[in-house]
């Protein structure tokens, strides 16, 4: 077996930063990056390939540009935690051990949740943005829409990035007006929640939104099956006396399929004990250090945290993170807190952004002395172009943000 001070498990936004921004504030430190890809993605940007204006290709890296110089990269999977002896294991049957354990491996897509997706996505009018090979499939059927009923789905479960599932849909309806075609097709947001968005004065803006572009908003609709031979996809749909299927006719699908934390996390003995969450990590939302065992630590998409999954919340995680791992290496006490903060780039057309903004408990939490329920192309600049850089170049190199 092999030892490790710090073991961090996945090398994507949150693993790499951590790790980055650890070495340097100290040098000596014995850091290894456990991640089985070759490749670095900027998913906020798979947006953007979806609605035609960024290349897939401009979304992925090679990761062993952003592994820290003085780290240890171990490319391979862990299978396996085992916290009572401070040990990981790799698919390749490896034991890791480490004194300090950071687990930022991101969320598992659920594709197999949905009956008939694995078989029909990436073909016959089902896609989705949720994966960089099926990203451009988006835009192939955008583009090439005629007329009909595009569906846009959110499901049952915490997704990354709550407003993705309804971005696209914004990008599809101002292309279709573009198009010419808008008025021979009708646009859907089939959504197992109840709201259009969690926080209440982005759900108002957002509803005006809808309400602008004629979108038709169907809410408590869980999609659980494709029909390819007939282009069905069918919900359960949750109403007063019950559960109900119901089949709508689609000739554009695109799904935002379950998720929920990777299996090994859910697990392991480092999961939410309360098996009906989807076994996220066990972490105090403010210090981010584990409930059950100190020497553990985690952050990003797989944490317990009760706010949005993105990126820009691993941007303020990362430095809360580091300084209390910092603090526990030297004995001292844990003092700084995560306050939530999560952003959400919301574009609702071509060179139009809402940036939501906010923190735990749905507080508005905005970077910028504006009005921030407002549709700018100011923000549009910045995810578009702002965005990416800041990701690459500051944020993935440990740079303090
Ligand atoms: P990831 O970046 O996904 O990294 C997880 C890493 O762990 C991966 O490299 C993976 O290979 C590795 N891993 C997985 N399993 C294992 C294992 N068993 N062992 C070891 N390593 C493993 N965020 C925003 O801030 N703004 C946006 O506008 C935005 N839009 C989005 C749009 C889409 C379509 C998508 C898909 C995401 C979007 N996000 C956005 C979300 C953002 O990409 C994630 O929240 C962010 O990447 C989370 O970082 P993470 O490190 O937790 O997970």
């Amino acid at each position: 077996s092999v030892q490790h001070q710090v073991v961090v498990v996945g090398g994507g936004a949150a693993g790499i930063t951590v790790a980055a921004q650890l070495l340097k504030k100290n040098k000596q430190l014995d850091v290894a990056i456990i991640e089985p890809t070759d490749k670095h993605y900027y998913q906020p940007a798979w947006t953007l390939v979806g609605g035609g204006v960024y290349k897939a290709l401009d979304t992925v890296r090679d990761e062993k540009d952003y592994i820290p110089d003085s780290a240890t990269w171990l490319k391979d999977y862990v299978a396996k935690l085992d916290p009572d002896n401070n040990t990981v294991i790799t698919q390749e049957g490896k034991r890791i051990c480490y004194e300090y354990l950071v687990l930022a491996p991101g969320i598992q897509i659920d594709w197999h949740l949905v009956k008939g997706l694995k078989e029909t996505i990436g073909q016959d009018g089902v896609c989705s943005n949720y994966a960089y090979e099926y990203a451009p499939y988006t835009w192939e059927l955008i583009k090439n829409f005629k007329d009909g009923n595009a569906i846009f789905t959110y499901p049952n479960t915490p997704v990354k990035c709550g407003g993705a599932p309804q971005k696209i849909m914004y990008l599809a309806d101002d292309a279709f007006r573009k198009q010419g075609i808008r008025p021979q097709s009708k646009i859907m947001f089939c959504t197992a929640m109840g709201v259009i968005f969690g926080v209440k004065e982005f759900a108002e803006k957002l509803l005006s939104v809808v309400e602008r572009k004629q979108i038709d908003v169907r809410y408590k609709h869980n999609l659980k099956e494709i029909k390819a031979d007939t282009k069905t996809a069918i919900f359960d749909v949750l109403t007063d006396s019950g559960v109900e299927e119901v089949a709508i006719q689609y000739d554009l699908l695109h799904v935002t399929p379950p998720m929920s934390a990777p299996d090994f996390i859910k697990q392991s003995k480092l999961a939410l004990p309360d098996g009906a969450s989807q076994g996220w990590v066990n972490v105090n939302k403010y210090t981010l250090q584990h409930n059950v065992y100190p020497n553990v630590f985690s952050l990003g998409d797989v944490a317990s945290l009760p706010t949005s999954k993105t990126a820009a919340a691993v941007r303020k995680q990362a430095p809360v993170l580091v300084h209390n791992l910092l603090a526990l290496i030297n004995s001292k006490n844990l003092t700084q807190k995560y306050n939530g903060y999560s952003s959400c780039p919301i574009t609702t057309g071509y060179g139009k952004v809402v940036l939501a903004e906010f923190g735990y408990d749905n507080k508005l939490s905005p970077t910028f002395p504006i009005d921030p329920t407002r549709e700018r192309y100011s923000m549009w600049l910045l995810k578009k172009y702002g965005f990416p850089y800041l990701y690459w170049n500051i944020m993935l190199k440990g740079y303090p943000l």
